[in-house]
C-alpha cells in the first residue's frame, strides 16, 4: 500500500455533482483528486434528456423537489441559478434549446456537457482517478484517508458525491450511504423515483394498451402533474406518471383525468347537442381511438347519448376525470431516473453542504435527500449543491 500526496479534498463520485464541485473548488486553487469507480466521467449525464442532456429548468424552485426539509434546498439553488449554468454552457458555445415547460436542452449532444465540465475541472488542475473503487475510508489525525486500488489518499475535506443506486449497470450504489451511516449522518429511506407504475391483474385491460398515449392529469393525494402517459405491458409510464411515481406510497391508488381540458358536463352537453351520437364518436378525437374503447368498454354506456339517463351520463364523465388505477408497485431502481430519499438534510449545512457534526465531511447531489421533478432540476440541484460545496472546501 502506497501513501500519495495529501490533497485539499478528495471527491468521491465523477457524477454531475462530483465534476462541478471538483471544477469550482479546483479553479479556486485547492488540490482536488476526483474518484471514481467508472472508467468515464458523467456517464449518467451523456445518457441523459434521451442523449441530449436536459441540463437545466428555467422554472427551478425547491417546491419542485421533494426533501424532508422543504426549505433545505433554497439556499444552494438560490445562489448558483439555471442562468449561471447557462452562462458557462453558453461561454463554451454549446448550441441549447428550450422543449417545453422551461426544459433547457443540448441541440447536439449531451457528450459536449461532459466535455465542458471535465475541460473546466482540468482548467483547475483537478485529478482524475478512474475506474478503481474505494475500498476504505477512515478519518484519523485530523484527515480523511481514503483507500483507492493501492493507494491510500488523505484530506482534510471529503465530498460524497456517488449518487444514489438508481441504475446499477451505470455503476450506481448505495456507497453514499453507508459512509454516511459510518460518520454518524442519518439516512431517510432510499426509493426508486421518477420511475414507471406497474399494474396487477385487475387492471390487465390496460397493459394491452402498450404505447398509446395521452395528454391526462395524474393525482396522487394533492399532488398533481398534467403531463403525457404512456401505457406500457407492466403498466403505467410517460412524464405524468414518473412525476407522480416520486410522490406516490406503496398501496395507495392514483387518479387519472383522461381528459382535464373539457368542461365537466362536456358528455352531457354533447347529449344535448347530437342525441343520436354515441359515446364511443362523442371521444372519438379527444382520445386515441384504442384508450376510448377500453375505457368506454368499463363504463355502461351502449348506444346513443339520447338513450342515456343524465345520471349515468354524469356518472360516466366522473369516471372519466377520476379514474382510479392501484399500481402494484414499481419498476424498481433498474428502470428509475433518479433515487429519493438518502442523506438526511437535517445533519447538513444548507450553505455548504458540510456535515454538522463531522467537519470536513460534504455530501451533494442525488445523494442527498433532495429529489427534484422530471425535467432538468436533479441536474440543477447536483450544479447548485456541487457549487456549494466547492466554494467552501
Ligand atoms: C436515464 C436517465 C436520464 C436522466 N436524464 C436527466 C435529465 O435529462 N435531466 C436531469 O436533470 N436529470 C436527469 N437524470 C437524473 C440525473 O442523471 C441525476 O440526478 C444526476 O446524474 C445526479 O448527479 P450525481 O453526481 O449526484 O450522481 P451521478 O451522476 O449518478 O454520479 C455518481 C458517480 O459516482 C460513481 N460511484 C458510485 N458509487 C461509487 C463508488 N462506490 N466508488 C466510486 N465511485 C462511485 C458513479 O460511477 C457515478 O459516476 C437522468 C437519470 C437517468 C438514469
Amino acid at each position: 500500500m502506497s501513501q500519495a500526496d495529501r490533497w485539499d479534498a478528495i471527491v468521491l463520485g465523477a457524477g454531475a455533482a462530483g465534476l462541478m464541485c471538483a471544477m469550482v473548488a479546483g479553479q479556486r486553487g485547492k488540490r482536488v483528486l476526483l474518484v471514481d469507480h467508472g472508467d468515464a466521467p458523467g456517464r449518467k449525464i451523456v445518457i441523459s434528456g434521451g442523449g441530449r442532456c436536459n441540463f437545466t429548468n428555467i422554472h427551478t424552485a425547491a417546491d419542485r423537489f421533494l426533501c424532508g426539509n422543504p426549505h433545505f434546498a433554497k439556499s444552494a439553488l438560490g445562489r448558483y441559478t439555471p442562468a449561471d449554468f447557462l452562462a458557462l454552457v453558453e461561454r463554451h458555445g454549446i448550441a441549447w434549446h428550450e422543449k417545453t415547460l422551461g426544459q433547457l436542452f443540448c441541440d447536439g449532444s449531451a457528450r459536449q456537457i461532459v466535455d465542458m465540465l471535465v475541460g473546466e475541472c482540468q482548467a483547475g488542475g483537478v485529478t482524475f482517478q478512474l475506474g478503481q473503487a474505494v475500498s476504505a475510508i477512515e478519518h484519523r489525525d485530523g484527515a480523511y484517508h481514503a483507500t483507492v486500488g493501492n493507494t491510500v489518499h488523505a484530506a482534510p475535506a471529503l465530498v460524497i458525491a456517488t449518487g444514489g443506486p438508481s441504475i446499477p449497470k451505470l455503476g450506481a450504489t448505495g456507497f453514499a450511504y453507508d459512509l454516511a451511516r459510518q460518520f454518524g449522518l442519518s439516512v431517510v429511506q432510499p426509493r426508486p423515483a421518477l420511475v414507471p407504475l406497474t399494474l396487477g391483474s385487475e387492471d390487465a385491460l390496460f397493459r394491452e394498451l402498450s404505447g398509446v398515449s395521452a395528454p391526462v392529469e395524474v393525482r396522487w393525494n394533492k399532488t398533481r402533474f398534467r403531463e403525457a402517459a404512456l401505457f406500457t405491458h407492466r403498466g403505467l409510464s410517460g412524464p405524468a406518471m414518473l412525476q407522480i411515481s416520486s410522490y406516490w406510497q406503496h398501496r395507495t391508488p392514483i387518479a387519472v383525468d383522461f381528459l382535464p381540458d373539457e368542461p365537466r358536463d362536456w358528455l352531457l352537453e354533447a347529449k344535448r347537442q347530437a342525441p343520436r351520437t354515441s359515446a364511443k364518436q362523442a371521444l372519438a378525437g379527444k382520445l386515441p381511438q384504442r384508450l376510448g374503447e377500453a375505457l368506454l368498454g368499463q363504463l355502461n354506456l351502449q348506444g346513443d347519448l339520447g338513450n342515456q339517463r343524465d345520471a349515468a351520463i354524469r356518472e360516466a364523465q366522473a369516471k372519466l376525470a377520476d379514474w382510479p388505477f392501484a399500481p402494484d408497485g414499481t419498476e424498481g431502481y433498474a428502470k428509475a431516473e433518479v433515487t429519493a430519499g438518502g442523506i438526511s438534510t437535517d445533519g447538513l449545512s444548507s450553505r455548504t453542504m458540510e456535515a454538522k457534526r463531522a467537519p470536513g465531511l460534504y455530501a451533494i447531489g442525488e445523494a442527498v435527500d433532495v429529489t427534484g421533478w422530471l425535467g432538468g432540476y436533479n441536474f440543477q440541484w447536483a450544479w447548485a449543491s456541487g457549487v456549494a460545496a466547492g466554494n467552501a472546501l
